[in-house]
C-alpha cells in the first residue's frame, strides 16, 4: 500500500519533490525545534494520482483520518468537537513555489454548531463569527466555485451599514448577519447547502487543492515559468493558529534581509488581529516590523532569534510566515526567499563577505538567467510612456530610433548619427546588413523562432517580433492599426524586447551597467564603487576559475569579434561567411551558378577572393593569439538567387509588353527554376554545395590561409581552424577534403610558412552523429551545430513551428520551451552525447565544441559540460551568462540530472 501522508516530523528540506516546498521547509522547521502547528502533508504523489485518474486513491481517506486522529491526540482538540473544535488549514504547495497561484482553505472545521462552542471557548463571539465567515467565503470561493465577488458586496455593504472602513471593527452581530447571507448565496448559487459536516469540508478542500494544481492562471504560470504540468501539488493539513483570536494575537510575513540589496537586518509588514491572507491582500494598511517590537516584545525577540537560526540553517536569505495567538509565536511557512536578479548577485557576495559561505558556493546561489537580465539596457523605470501596441517578447532589451522600412534606409539613418528601428513584416537574410545597423527589430508577423527573432537574440539586438495589430505598408511608409496611421517613416519608435511593448515616441533608456563595466566602457574604479557590478565581476571571476569548458564566441564580423573578446571570448567558433557573399557581392555568386566552364567559373572565385581574404583579416586580427573557427560557405543556393515568381512574372509583364527578351536574365530563371527546391533546408548546402560548385570551398581555404599567412608576417598570431558543414557521410569529407587540404598545401609552400590548419567537421545532422567514429578518422575536431540538429532530429522546421502549432504543443505539456532555445536534452542531447562519445572511440583526444542558439542557452551549457566538451561557442552578447553557467556546471557537476 503507497503512503500519500506524512506527518510534519517525519520530512524534511530535501523532500520538496514529495512534500512541496512548503511542506518540506514546515517539516524542517519541526526538526529544527520551532514553534510550528502540527499537522500533516498529502504528497504530490496524490495529487498525481488524481490528476491521472480523477479521483483521489482509495486509501487516502483512511491515511488522512489517522494523520487527524494524530493530531488530534497532539492538541487534545478534535475536528467537529461542539465543545472546543480543532480548526485546520488546508494549503496547497508544490515543489517548484508558485506564489498565489493555487489555494488554500483556512479554518476548516467550523459549521452553525462548533461556531458557538468556539464563541464560548475564546469568550469571543465576535472571533468565532470572523472566523467563520472566513471559512465560508474561501470554501465558496475555492472549493464550491462561487463568484468571489458576491462575498465581498455583502462585506462591504455591512461595513457601510456600520458606518465603519474595516472589518475589525464588525461587531458579533454584524459578522453573524454577514454569516447568514454567505450561507444563503451559497445555497442560492450551488443548490446545496454549506456542508455542515467537517470531515466533507476536508475532504472536499483537499480535492479541491488537487484541482487549483491545473486551474487556468497556474497552468500560465507554469508555461511562462517553464515548469512542468505533471509535477502536482502536495497538500498540508495544518492545525489553524489564531492571528484573529484578539490584540494580543497577529499575522505577518518577514524577511531575514533586505530582499532587494541582501543587506542584514530584518524586513516585513504584520497586522494586529487578523489572519494572514489580510496581510497579502492589502484590505488593511500593513504595519512594518519594527512596529512589533513595541507592541509586542516578547514575540519579537522570539522572531528575531527564529530568522536567525533560519538564516544559519539555510544559509541564505529566508522569507518567512507567521502568526501569534494570544501572545504565542507560531511559524507558518519558511523558504529560500525569492528574489529578483540584482538582489541574487548582491545576496551572494554579502554572504561571502559575512563568512556564512564561500565563494565557489556563492557561484551557485546565482544563474545565468538572472545574468542575463542584467546584461540589457532597459527603459528607465519611472519615465513616462504610451504603449500603442504589443507584440512577442523575441529578443530582450530596450531601443529606441527612427522608424525604417528597409536596410537603405537604416543605413541612411546610421549615416546621419541616428538611431534607426527596422519595421518589417518579416525579416529574411536579406535584411541582415540592415538588422545589424538599427538598435532594434520590429516585425507584425512571426514569433519568438522566427528569423527576426532568431537573428536578433543573435546579435543581442532588441525585437519585438509578430504585432499583429500593425500593418506595415513599407510602399506608403506608413504603419497603420485598422485604417488609422499610427506611425511614419522617420517617426520615433521605442521598443521594449522584454515585455514586447511598443511605444510612440523616445522613452529614455539605461544601458546596463555591468555590459559597459565588462567592456571597459565605464572607469574600472567606478565600476568598482558600484555594488552589484562588483558583485558580478567577483563571481565572473570565481566561475573562469571552476569551469572545465572554454567559452568562444559567434562572430562574423571584427567589430562582433573584438566585442566578444571583451566579455570575455577565448576564441571564436563560428564564423559564417554567408554574409560575406550577400550586398554588393550577391551577383557574384548568380555569375559563379551560371558559370558556363570550369574556366568562367575559376574567374568568378578569383575575384571572390581578396575580398574574402580582407574579411578574414580583420577577424583573425581582432582576435589575434586566440582560435578562430571559420565554417565554409552554407546556406541554400536560392537564398542568393532571384525570387523565382518575381523572375518569371517580371520576364512575362516584358513579354508582353513587347521588349526584346535580356539574354541574361533568360538564363537566370532558367537556373532559377533548375535550382528551385521545395525544402532548401533539406537542399542543396554547406558540403553538397561545395561538391557541386568544384573549387568554392578551395577558394575559401585559400582566402583564409592567406589572411593568416599576412598576419604572421606582421608578426602577429593567427590561430585558424576550418570547418566542413551539413556532413552526413564520411564520403563527403573524403571527397572534399582534398580540395581543402591541397589548397592548405600550396598555401604553406608559397608562404614559406607552416600553416598548420586543423580541419574538422559540423556535427548537425543525425547520420553525422551516428556515424561519428567515422568521421573523426578524417576531422581534427567536431563542432555541434545544435540548430540544424534539432531541426532535423524534430522534423521542425524552425521557421515553421513557432508561428504554427508550437504554443498547441506548449499548452498541451509536450514541450515546455522552444528546444531551438533550450536544448532538447533527452533526444538531441542523446545524439550529441553519442557523437562525443563515438568521435572520440576513434580519436581520444578529438577536440569537441559546440557552436548553436544552445551554446549561450542558461539552461543547456551544464548538459555539454556534463558530455565533457571542450568549449562552447555563443553570441558575444552571451559570453559572460556561458562564463557563469560553465562554471556553476562545474561545481554542481555531482548534481546534475538532464532537464525535459
Ligand atoms: P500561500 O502559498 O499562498 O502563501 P498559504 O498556505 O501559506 O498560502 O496560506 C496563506 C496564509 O494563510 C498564510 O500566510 C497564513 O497567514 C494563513 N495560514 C495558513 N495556514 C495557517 C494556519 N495553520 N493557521 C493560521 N493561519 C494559517
Ligand atoms: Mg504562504
Ligand atoms: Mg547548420
Amino acid at each position: 500500500m503507497t503512503t500519500y501522508v506524512q506527518m510534519f516530523q517525519q520530512g524534511s528540506k530535501e523532500q520538496k519533490g514529495l512534500l512541496g516546498g512548503k511542506g518540506a521547509n514546515l517539516a524542517e522547521m519541526v526538526r529544527l525545534g520551532l514553534p510550528v502547528p502540527p499537522g500533516f502533508t498529502i504528497t504530490t504523489e496524490a495529487c498525481r494520482w488524481y490528476m491521472t485518474h480523477g479521483s483521489a486513491p482509495q486509501e487516502l481517506t483512511a491515511q488522512v483520518d489517522e494523520a487527524m486522529a494524530r493530531v488530534e491526540r497532539e492538541l487534545g482538540r478534535r475536528l467537529g468537537d461542539v465543545e472546543d473544535p480543532l480548526l485546520v488549514a488546508v494549503r496547497s504547495g508544490s515543489k517548484m513555489s508558485m506564489p498565489g497561484m493555487m489555494e488554500t482553505v483556512l479554518n476548516v472545521g467550523l459549521n452553525d454548531e462548533t461556531v458557538q462552542g468556539l464563541a464560548r471557548k475564546s469568550g469571543s463571539p465576535r472571533f468565532a463569527m470572523d472566523s467563520y465567515r472566513r471559512l465560508l467565503q474561501m470554501y465558496g470561493r475555492t472549493v464550491l466555485d462561487v463568484d468571489a465577488a458576491l462575498f465581498e458586496d455583502v462585506l462591504e455593504e455591512a461595513k457601510k451599514e456600520r458606518g465603519v472602513s474595516s472589518d475589525v471593527e464588525l461587531t458579533a452581530e454584524d459578522l453573524t448577519a454577514v454569516v447568514g447571507r454567505f450561507q444563503q448565496i451559497i445555497l442560492e448559487q450551488t443548490g446545496y447547502p454549506f456542508p455542515q459536516d467537517p470531515r466533507e469540508q476536508l475532504r472536499a478542500s483537499i480535492i479541491a487543492v488537487f484541482e487549483s494544481w491545473n486551474a487556468p492562471r497556474a497552468v500560465v504560470y507554469r508555461n511562462t515559468e517553464r515548469i512542468p504540468h505533471d509535477l502536482g501539488t502536495a497538500v498540508n493539513v495544518c492545525s489553524m493558529v489564531l492571528g484573529n483570536l484578539d490584540d494580543d494575537s497577529a499575522s505577518g510575513v518577514a524577511f531575514t534581509r533586505d530582499p532587494a540589496t541582501g543587506a542584514i537586518g530584518a524586513h516585513g509588514d504584520f497586522l494586529v488581529n487578523a489572519q494572514g491572507e489580510d496581510v497579502v491582500a492589502g484590505i488593511r494598511n500593513t504595519r512594518s516590523l519594527p512596529e512589533l517590537e513595541q507592541l509586542m516584545p516578547a514575540v519579537y525577540t522570539e522572531l528575531m532569534d527564529i530568522m536567525h537560526r533560519l538564516e544559519m540553517h539555510y544559509r541564505d536569505l529566508c522569507d518567512v510566515e507567521f502568526t501569534v495567538e494570544s501572545g504565542k509565536l507560531w511559524m507558518l511557512q519558511t523558504r529560500v526567499g525569492k528574489r529578483i536578479a540584482e538582489a541574487a548577485f548582491r545576496i551572494a557576495t554579502t554572504l561571502v563577505d559575512e563568512g556564512v559561505i564561500d565563494e565557489r558556493e556563492a557561484l551557485t546561489r546565482v544563474t545565468g538567467a538572472q545574468l542575463t537580465r542584467l546584461l540589457f539596457p532597459r527603459f528607465a523605470a519611472d519615465a513616462p510612456r504610451e504603449a500603442i501596441a504589443r507584440g512577442m517578447d523575441a529578443s530582450p532589451g530596450a531601443a529606441v530610433g527612427r522608424i525604417a522600412f528597409t536596410t537603405a534606409e537604416v543605413l541612411r539613418l546610421q549615416r546621419d548619427g541616428e538611431s534607426a528601428i527596422l519595421v518589417r513584416r518579416e525579416t529574411n537574410p536579406d535584411d541582415l546588413e540592415g538588422m545589424i545597423a538599427s538598435a532594434g527589430i520590429l516585425t507584425s508577423r512571426g514569433g519568438r523562432t522566427s528569423h527576426a527573432a532568431v537573428v536578433a537574440r543573435g546579435l543581442g539586438r532588441t525585437a519585438v517580433c509578430g504585432v499583429e495589430a500593425f500593418d506595415v505598408d513599407e510602399n506608403a511608409g506608413e504603419i497603420r492599426v485598422g485604417d488609422e496611421v499610427v506611425a511614419r517613416a522617420g517617426d520615433i519608435l521605442s521598443i521594449d524586447g522584454s515585455t514586447g511593448e511598443v511605444f510612440a515616441g523616445a522613452v529614455p533608456v539605461e544601458p546596463s551597467a555591468v555590459v559597459q563595466s565588462l567592456t571597459g566602457e565605464i572607469d574600472p574604479d567606478v565600476a568598482e564603487a558600484d555594488e552589484l557590478v562588483a558583485s558580478v565581476h567577483r563571481l565572473l571571476e570565481v566561475a573562469d576559475r571552476a569551469r572545465r569548458m572554454r567559452v568562444r564566441a559567434n562572430a562574423d564580423t571584427p567589430e562582433d569579434a573584438a566585442r566578444a573578446r571583451a566579455l570575455g571570448a577565448e576564441g571564436i567558433g563560428l564564423v559564417r561567411t554567408e554574409h560575406m557573399f550577400l550586398g554588393d557581392r550577391r551577383h557574384l555568386v548568380e555569375d559563379l551558378v551560371l558559370a558556363a566552364d570550369e574556366f568562367e567559373r575559376g574567374q568568378v572565385l578569383d575575384s571572390l577572393l581578396p575580398m574574402q581574404r580582407e574579411d578574414f583579416v580583420g577577424i583573425l586580427r581582432a582576435m589575434d593569439g586566440r582560435s578562430v573557427t571559420v565554417r565554409l560557405l552554407d546556406p541554400p543556393l536560392h537564398e542568393f538567387l532571384p525570387d523565382l515568381t518575381e523572375l518569371s512574372v517580371k520576364l512575362a509583364r516584358q513579354e508582353a509588353q513587347g521588349v526584346e527578351r535580356d539574354a541574361h536574365e533568360e538564363k537566370v530563371l532558367a537556373a532559377v527554376r533548375r535550382l528551385h527546391e521545395q525544402n532548401p533546408m533539406l537542399g542543396l548546402r554547406g558540403v553538397r554545395l561545395a561538391l557541386t560548385i568544384p573549387g568554392l570551398y578551395g577558394m575559401q581555404t585559400r582566402a583564409i590561409l592567406e589572411a593568416a599567412a599576412k598576419l604572421r608576417s606582421e608578426g602577429l598570431d593567427p590561430r585558424v581552424e576550418i570547418m566542413i558543414p551539413l556532413v552526413s557521410s564520411v564520403r563527403e569529407l573524403r571527397e572534399i577534403m582534398p580540395e581543402v587540404t591541397a589548397v592548405r598545401d600550396a598555401v604553406c609552400r608559397e608562404t614559406g610558412m607552416d600553416l598548420a590548419t586543423s580541419i574538422g567537421t559540423m556535427i548537425e545532422l543525425p547520420r553525422a552523429a551516428l556515424r561519428a567514429d567515422e568521421l573523426a578518422q578524417e576531422a581534427d575536431f567536431f563542432s555541434f551545430g545544435t540548430n540544424d540538429l534539432t531541426q532535423t532530429t524534430w522534423g521542425f522546421s524552425r521557421d515553421d513551428v513557432e508561428a504554427g502549432f508550437f504554443f498547441t504543443y506548449r499548452d498541451r505539456g509536450i514541450l515546455l520551451s522552444s528546444p531551438f532555445e533550450t536544448l532538447d536534452q533527452f533526444g538531441v542531447g542523446e545524439l550529441v552525447r553519442i557523437g562525443a562519445e563515438r568521435g572520440r572511440s576513434t580519436k581520444p583526444e578529438l577536440k569537441l565544441g559546440i557552436c548553436g542558439e544552445h551554446g549561450g542557452d542558461p539552461a543547456s551549457i551544464a548538459f555539454f559540460h556534463h558530455v565533457g566538451l571542450d568549449y562552447v561557442s555563443c553570441s558575444p552578447f552571451r559570453v559572460p551568462v556561458a562564463r557563469l553557467e560553465a562554471g556553476r556546471a562545474a561545481l554542481l557537476e555531482e548534481e546534475f540530472t538532464p532537464q525535459h
